[in-house]
């Protein structure tokens, strides 16, 4: 089922500045609309009571305001993670996720439905590519989880682009996805408290750093052996690990930011005191921080995450480097919260 209509999300506030403007109303309108979606989140038009019966009804003609419809809600044992299968207007799929840990609500989400880059132990890269998401798509996700925390009382802190798909490769949505949330006539999360996780598109982390942006980079790196890695992230092949740590210098020379290098451990692969060595050498030098996460296990991944001690071995070796680093609980895993899972999952059995 394909609607017609735009949507509401997919706007920027100029643009729904334009369209009251065209409809011979106030500017004002636009405010109000703008701080129901993004301060109460509203979902239903009808409920915006500060603005007319009969501009209610028009709005609700002329735009979408959802996108997406929850298929399936899984809990984590302990309650704290939650991961959500939706199904946007065509029949693509997402996912997102809710991690609850301390005072924070962060939400992992999805920038494609599927993804075409194929790295070998990911279960999105395993379904495919479906689909680009408009800015809307992207901007909607966080819209369905804030609504359900404001239940509790509790508010989004932090978003991560860590879901389906890679973020770099659908570019200006993603930016301006990231700028309405950031807008704070509205939602105003802080860009500090968003994070844009790439496999390592070197041009796009450079287009990225001449914005200067606060928003935080965080580049899958996995290991610097270019063998290896190019056969665990294709995309290796056409940015090798030297052109995307050059990259990656560039970033912290233009925008004196912090960057975080994300490797999933797998046990006997990427994982020896050697690899650790050779990941240090590499990252001399650097302002970054190193976050070491055991592999998720993937329906068509015959690996498994390395053990805690040997993800403390590789930390240790990092550290006495001068390399920040952190182990990071596999939080979700008995909802299979890594990327596309739930996704692929629900591919496999229909
Ligand atoms: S890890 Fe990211 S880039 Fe690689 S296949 Fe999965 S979603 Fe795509």
């Amino acid at each position: 089922m394909t609607s017609q209509r735009p949507l509401i999300f997919d706007l920027t506030y100029s643009e729904l500045e334009d369209y009251f403007k065209l409809k011979d109303e106030p500017a004002y309108r636009a405010e109000q609309t703008w701080v129901a979606l993004y301060k109460y989140f509203k979902v239903d038009v009808h409920d915006i009571s500060t603005l007319p019966t009969d501009l209610r009804a028009q709005l609700g003609e002329d735009f979408l305001f959802e996108g997406l419809t929850p298929l399936r809600t899984i809990r984590s044992e302990d309650g704290q993670t939650v991961k959500t299968l939706f199904e946007l207007e065509d029949g693509a799929l997402i996912e997102a996720v809710l991690m609850r840990y301390d005072e924070r609500r962060t939400l992992c989400i999805s920038s494609q439905s599927g993804c075409g880059l194929g790295c070998s132990f990911c279960a999105t890269g395993q379904m495919g590519f479906s689909r680009n998401l408009t800015s809307g798509e992207i901007v909607a996700q966080v819209m369905f989880f804030a609504r359900e925390l404001a239940k509790t009382d509790e508010g989004v802190t932090n978003v991560v682009f860590m879901g389906m798909g890679e973020p770099f490769a659908n570019y200006k949505q993603v930016m301006a996805a990231l700028d309405r949330l950031n807008d704070p006539r509205g939602f105003g999360l802080g860009a500090r408290r968003m994070t844009i996780s790439t496999v390592g598109l070197a041009h796009k982390i450079r287009q990225f750093a001449d914005t200067e942006s606060q928003i935080n980079l965080a580049v899958s790196l996995h290991t610097v052996d270019d063998e290896l890695r190019s056969q665990l992230m294709p995309i290796n092949k056409k940015y090798p690990v030297a052109s995307l740590l050059d990259a990656c210098r560039y970033y912290v020379e233009k925008t004196n930011r912090r960057l975080t290098f994300e490797l999933a451990l797998i046990d006997g692969v990427n994982d020896s005191a050697a690899d650790a060595r050779a990941l240090a050498y590499q990252l001399q030098g650097l302002l970054c921080h190193v976050n070491l996460i055991p592999l998720n296990p993937t329906r068509s991944y015959a690996k498994t995450g390395s053990p805690v001690d040997r993800a403390k071995a590789f930390c240790d070796v990092l550290e006495e480097s001068n390399i920040p680093c952190t182990i990071r609980l596999r939080r979700g895993i008995d909802i299979a919260a890594g990327c596309g899972q739930l996704a692929a999952d629900s591919n496999l059995k229909s």
